[in-house]
């Protein structure tokens, strides 16, 4: 309304224009598996066992041969099989093995017959129903094939990945060194928690919740605080930050007129663009290069600070730590009530998402003023709306983001 946003960039462009200039920057390693949690993998890992490594039952009951079986005549129990204790011995014609859950099946077995479709009296066992060949036994090979690409390099590793690795019986992974990224918040106005605040200051709010995004995507972080506005201790900071990290991530300051000379230091120390993004919350974003590390200009707003981060940022870190990055899901839902939009920004409004009686359903978390925090606390998702579009009315279909692991 009113203003002119031809001129802004689309965020797929931003993010496009990022990722064709960032490739991987860290170094391998070897963990045993239990530290590597929360790791990327390095390299492929294919199994160097089939799973599960041999032919056992699904079922506590007895192993047969379909040929032993004729209808109504009891099998003989030659022996037991356990789980870790296979059973050994010889299995004449007219038998049947009784075996547990995990137990090697004995050579020979065609199925297995749970112990809910047979009689037992003493050693004498009857079949109630006929097997199907291949029944209740789980075949070696049958989950994961030796040699398979059980997980592609790129892949962090989380409690799904520990278990499957332990399977295999690896004990150690090659993963990357995580990514070492510098943050501090610029303002004269900012207070660090449990600090008295004088008049016209505020709490610096966004190095907490950056720091707290970069534990959650298992970067390391190197925190230089609260810089003061003012060009020598930035220019210090900017300095130390690309000395000793891969990363440097600010917040504050890259919005035009009062951080003029951010911009003006950060031209002389490197190659960074300012950009006006064609979203919202977040319009002011900068992204380019220091002499040696990486840069990345939040938004001072703190609903905005969190939400670049979110969309733009943690993509371009994954690419940095070499881990392989899926979009977020996106859904459909009806708003639940009218939404405030105006044409021109692709909106990343905060919502609440629920299961309502005709499908999902979303209400805003109210004020969507990129100043007012608990419209992203009170929030388990966002609402997407695209950015030519305008109002919306109580009841029109509306793309949803559920929050994805960094939020939650
Ligand atoms: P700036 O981008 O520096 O112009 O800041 C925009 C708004 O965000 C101002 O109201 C700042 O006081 C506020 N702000 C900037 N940095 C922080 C921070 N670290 N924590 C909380 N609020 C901030
Ligand atoms: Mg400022």
């Amino acid at each position: 309304m009113g203003f002119d946003t031809s001129g802004l960039l689309p965020l797929s462009d931003a993010l496009q224009g990022m990722l064709e200039q960032l490739a991987c920057c860290c170094d391998s390693e070897q963990q045993p598996l239990p530290e590597a949690l929360g790791r990327v993998l390095a390299s492929d890992i294919a199994s160097p066992l089939a799973v599960p490594p041999f032919d056992n039952s699904a079922m506590d009951g007895y192993a047969v041969r379909l040929s032993d079986l004729t209808a109504g005549t009891p099998l003989i129990m030659a022996g037991k099989a356990f789980a870790g204790q296979p059973y050994q011995g010889e299995w004449p014609a007219g038998h049947c093995v009784r075996i547990m859950t995990g137990a090697p099946v004995p050579a020979g077995t065609d199925a297995v017959v749970m112990q809910e479709e047979t009689q037992a009296d003493g050693d004498r066992i009857t079949f109630l129903a006929q097997p199907e060949p291949g029944q209740n036994i789980r075949r070696a090979g049958s989950d994961i094939g030796k040699g398979a690409c059980v997980l592609p390099a790129g892949t962090r590793l989380t409690p799904r990945e520990m278990p499957l690795l332990a399977s295999l019986g690896v004990a150690t992974v090659t993963v990357r060194r995580p990514l070492k990224v510098a943050i501090f918040s610029t303002g004269d106005e900012l207070k660090p928690v449990g600090t008295p605040l004088a008049h016209g200051d505020i709490y610096d709010s966004n190095r907490y919740g950056v720091r707290a995004m970069l534990a959650r995507m298992g970067c390391d972080c190197l925190d230089l605080g609260i810089i003061p506005d003012d060009p020598a201790q930035l220019r210090a900071a900017f300095i130390r930050a690309d000395e000793e990290a891969d990363v440097l991530i600010t917040t504050g300051g890259v919005s035009v007129g009062e951080a003029d000379f951010t911009k003006q230091l950060l031209d002389e120390l490197g190659e960074i663009g300012f950009w006006k993004l064609a979203i919202k919350p977040g319009k002011p974003f900068a992204f380019g290069r220091l002499p040696r590390a990486w840069f990345f200009g939040l938004p001072g707003n703190p609903v905005s600070a969190m939400v670049t981060f979110d969309q733009l940022v943690q993509p371009a870190l994954a690419k940095l730590a070499g881990q392989r990055f899926e979009r977020p899901l996106q859904l459909q839902a009806i708003a639940a009530e009218p939404l405030k939009k105006s044409p021109g920004r692709l909106d990343f409004q905060r919502g609440i998402l629920s299961q309502g009686p005709n499908g999902l359903e979303v209400h805003s978390t109210g004020s969507q003023d990129s100043a007012v925090f608990s419209s992203l606390s009170r929030a388990n998702c966002y609402i997407v709306l695209e950015r030519e579009r305008g109002r919306v009315a109580a009841g029109e279909t509306v793309t949803v983001e559920p929050f994805g692991g960094l939020l939650l």
